[in-house]
């Protein structure tokens, strides 16, 4: 089995895009090239062996299914969010976790696809045509400018945010790393990491703070502790003050956060060598007082 791997070869996921094809014919279809297995952790998403070549595949070009990792797959699947729920997506292009969400709630109620970049707007736009969801809305801009109070943003539910991070859990970070550093450079990266965890930190403040969200998932490609655990703690007297409290995405994921503060237990982390990549995911609830019964 999967088991067996070792060293750095890394199996191939894809995510089987619900809203155009069921997991049981993608794995049909899959099956007459490699061998095909189901994911343990995140429904629809299939694992392949390492190696495995998809690019030009038919069922890829026509947006069937998305070659998409396994920790980029359990983000949106953190959130669980249910069909006919108002959601935004804070950060979204190029848009794998946004269509997820599309797929996850069956193609029913509305997603808000925000993001800053033009160039990154057209990548998004892209995305979600070749996934056949008709209920995104992209927005162009800032999320920090979002108004929370808004009327647009009443009914949001869920908030997904997955920001601009230092990419320090990806395998080509690692490569840099490996070669000969030089004190300019650790300079450099220090300030840079600093300038990502200050807006981390803003963005999911902002996020906890739209009036009837119950849930928000944080989450980056980096294995520093700053963007990650350190933006999570500085936020918790905010969250608690709001009525909401650290949840614990995939319970049964053995690898959770670093020990740096009580409740840093709930927080899910994937290790670059270990689980060949490197993650984190941090997930809020709330149980909202407002009745939501009607909806
Ligand atoms: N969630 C995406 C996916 O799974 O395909 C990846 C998101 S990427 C890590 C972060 C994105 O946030 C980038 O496209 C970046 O341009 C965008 N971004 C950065 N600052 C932003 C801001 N203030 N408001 C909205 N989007 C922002």
């Amino acid at each position: 089995g999967l088991s067996q791997l070792n060293g750095h070869v890394k199996p191939r996921y894809v995510r089987v895009n619900t809203l155009k094809m069921d997991v049981d014919s993608a794995v049909q279809e899959l099956e007459k090239l490699y061998k095909v297995q189901k994911d343990e952790t995140v429904p629809d998403l299939l694992v392949m062996p390492p190696g495995s070549d998809l690019h030009a595949h038919h069922l890829v070009m026509n947006g069937r299914i998305f070659l998409q990792g396994k920790a980029s797959s359990m983000v949106a699947a953190a959130l669980q969010p249910e069909a006919g729920w108002e959601v935004l997506d804070a950060c979204s292009a190029p848009g794998n976790k946004t269509v997820h969400l599309a797929a996850l709630m069956k193609g029913q109620g509305k997603i808000i696809a925000c993001e800053l970049n033009q160039e990154r707007v057209n990548r998004l736009e892209q995305t979600i045509k070749l996934s056949g969801a008709t209920n995104i809305e992209v927005f162009h801009g800032d999320f920090l400018g979002l108004n929370p109070k808004d009327p647009s943003f009443a009914k949001v539910r869920a908030i997904l945010l997955d920001p601009s991070c230092s990419g320090s859990g990806t395998i080509t970070d690692r490569l840099d790393h490996l070669l000969p550093s030089h004190a300019a450079d650790d300079k450099y990266d220090s300030m840079r990491l600093h300038k990502l965890a200050v807006f981390q930190k803003k963005a999911l403040a902002h996020a906890l703070s739209f009036p009837q969200v119950e849930r928000v998932v944080y989450s980056t490609c980096s294995i520093h502790q700053i963007e990650n655990e350190d933006v999570v703690s500085s936020v918790l007297h905010l969250a608690s003050s709001l009525g909401f409290k650290l949840d614990t995405p995939f319970p049964q994921w053995q690898r959770r956060g670093l020990p740096v503060f009580a409740g840093s237990e709930h927080l899910l982390r994937m290790d670059p060598v270990e689980d060949k990549e490197g993650f984190f995911i941090a997930l809020f609830t709330k149980t909202n007082t407002i009745d939501n019964s009607e909806s």
